[in-house]
């Protein structure tokens, strides 16, 4: 399998080049030359199989035959099972038709473990086969660093350095980061701002002469390797409820449209699927694009479902590529010109979106408003993200005989701030984690200043 760019500019690459390198050379994302096919006999025949081995069949055309089998089943098989659930993403059934597709089940309790459980496996196992080792740096809010950390811990060809607003982040996140011991895993505390620490790390991928040839890897949501990991629960859920039989609908919570275009993906590859809806909080862009072709960047808004909290969506420009039938050139001239000034997209690629996407917009006081209705109506608390979903998908049920899979995509223990607003009083972390504010935590306090994090960088990587 090739790689190319949304741009059409950059060379094309293989799976192992993809998965090491983040943006396109044109700045552009890779998507798959092709699109694999899963015909009817393939998919009936994932009934009843293991998550795991979903999985391994779901990726395997994607990895192109770079790893062996047994290897990648290997991969793939300790990735997931590092969830605590025997089915990795449970379905839970919420009403006749109602499903929550629980992607919580990780270490970090949200669903980017599902993807950075198995990328830092892949970084790992290619760098070994090179003979390198590279460095992965990160910034974080709080809420997703502990998911690249957790991917990467038990890498023996990567270290990995985690920037941190010092004091500006919940104890529970904050612990999640650095209670993790491992020898390649730095945590900093940066005496500043979250825009501090993200603006250091940008700087070092820019110029990466403090490391010395070192590679430096970025995990976050462009890379191939998390939308294919992100792929096969889309797969998994469908073929539990029936699929290729009978057709079912997902409702994402969205931000960057990594989650949401893995699903976009499954439908390609030829899951039977109705429709998409998008969820959003107050910051809106997908919203206000598909349903008024406002595609533009407003101010950033601070929600109760701080993990959807973005301007622009990175991944938005895979789908493109598709609406715009893959016209690099029509890609790069949109997304150049929306870099500057409010911007539409053409007619028919629009019309092309709106056949399999919907999508709601849901403002926080919406968000209180359903944890509580939620749990009146079905027992379960959740989580202020998953609760945009719901809410989405209620408004969207359409055709009541296709299941409608909503997304959860953390556990309420990790946004309690939310469920403590909506008048509960607070959700208790799961078993495994109970134990979490009293484990020993190590992490080290920088001044905001670019040359002291790299000389930390620097000196304390293996
Ligand atoms: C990252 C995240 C999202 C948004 O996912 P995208 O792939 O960026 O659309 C939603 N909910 C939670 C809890 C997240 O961590």
């Amino acid at each position: 399998m090739r790689y190319i760019s949304t741009r059409g500019q950059a060379p094309a690459l293989s799976f192992e080049e993809v998965v090491l390198t983040g943006m396109a050379s044109d700045g552009g994302l890779y998507v798959p030359e092709s699109v694999p096919q899963l015909d009817h006999e393939a998919l009936a025949d994932m009934a009843g199989c293991s998550y795991a081995e979903i999985a391994f069949r779901v990726m395997k055309p994607y990895v192109g035959g770079e790893i062996d089998d047994d290897t990648f089943r290997g991969i793939v098989r300790d990735a997931y099972a590092t969830f605590s659930h025997d089915a990795v993403v449970p379905l839970n059934q919420l009403d006749a038709n109602h499903f929550l597709l629980e992607l919580f089940h990780g270490p970090t309790l949200a669903f980017k473990d599902v993807a950075l459980q198995l990328l830092g496996r892949l970084l790992d196992h290619f760098l070994a086969k090179r003979g390198e080792r590279a460095v992965i740096m990160g910034a974080t809010s709080g809420d997703t660093g502990s998911a690249a950390i957790e991917g990467c811990r038990h890498c023996d060809n990567l270290d990995i350095f985690i920037l941190h607003p010092h004091e500006r982040v919940s104890e529970v996140q904050r612990r999640q980061m650095t209670t993790v011991l491992a020898d390649n895993v730095f945590n900093v505390a940066i005496e500043g701002n979250f825009d501090d620490a993200q603006a250091m790390v940008k700087a070092s991928f820019a110029d990466q002469t403090f490391l010395n040839g070192t590679r430096l890897v970025a995990v976050n949501s462009i890379n191939w390797a998390r939308i294919m990991a992100q792929i096969v629960y889309y797969v998994a859920s469908a073929v539990a409820l029936g699929a290729p039989h009978r057709k079912v609908s997902f409702c994402v919570p969205s931000a960057n449209f990594g989650n949401v275009f893995a699903g976009y993906m499954a439908y390609r590859m030829g899951l039977p699927v109705e429709r998409f809806v998008i969820a959003t909080n107050a910051n809106d862009i997908l919203h206000r694009t598909l349903a008024d072709n406002d595609f533009s960047k407003q101010e950033l808004v601070a929600t109760l479902a701080p993990s959807m909290d973005i301007v622009v969506s990175s991944n938005f420009e895979r789908l493109l590529f598709e609406a715009y039938q893959r016209d690099g050139a029509a890609v790069a001239e949109l997304l150049e010109r929306f870099q500057d000034e409010p911007s539409a997209l053409a007619e028919a690629p629009l019309a092309r979106l709106r056949e399999m996407f919907a999508s709601h917009s849901i403002d926080d006081a919406t968000i209180l408003e359903v944890i509580r209705e939620a749990h009146h109506r079905t027992q379960e608390i959740l989580d202020p993200h998953t609760a945009t979903g719901y809410r989405a998908a209620e408004r969207e049920r359409g055709d009541e005989s296709v299941p409608m899979i909503t997304l959860a995509t953390a556990h309420p223990a990790k946004f309690a701030e939310a469920v403590v607003k909506a008048g509960f009083p607070g959700v208790p972390l799961p078993p495994h984690m109970d134990d979490l504010l009293e484990r020993e935590e190590r992490y080290t306090v920088l001044p905001a200043e670019l040359a002291a994090v790299q000389a930390f960088v620097a000196e304390n990587r293996r």
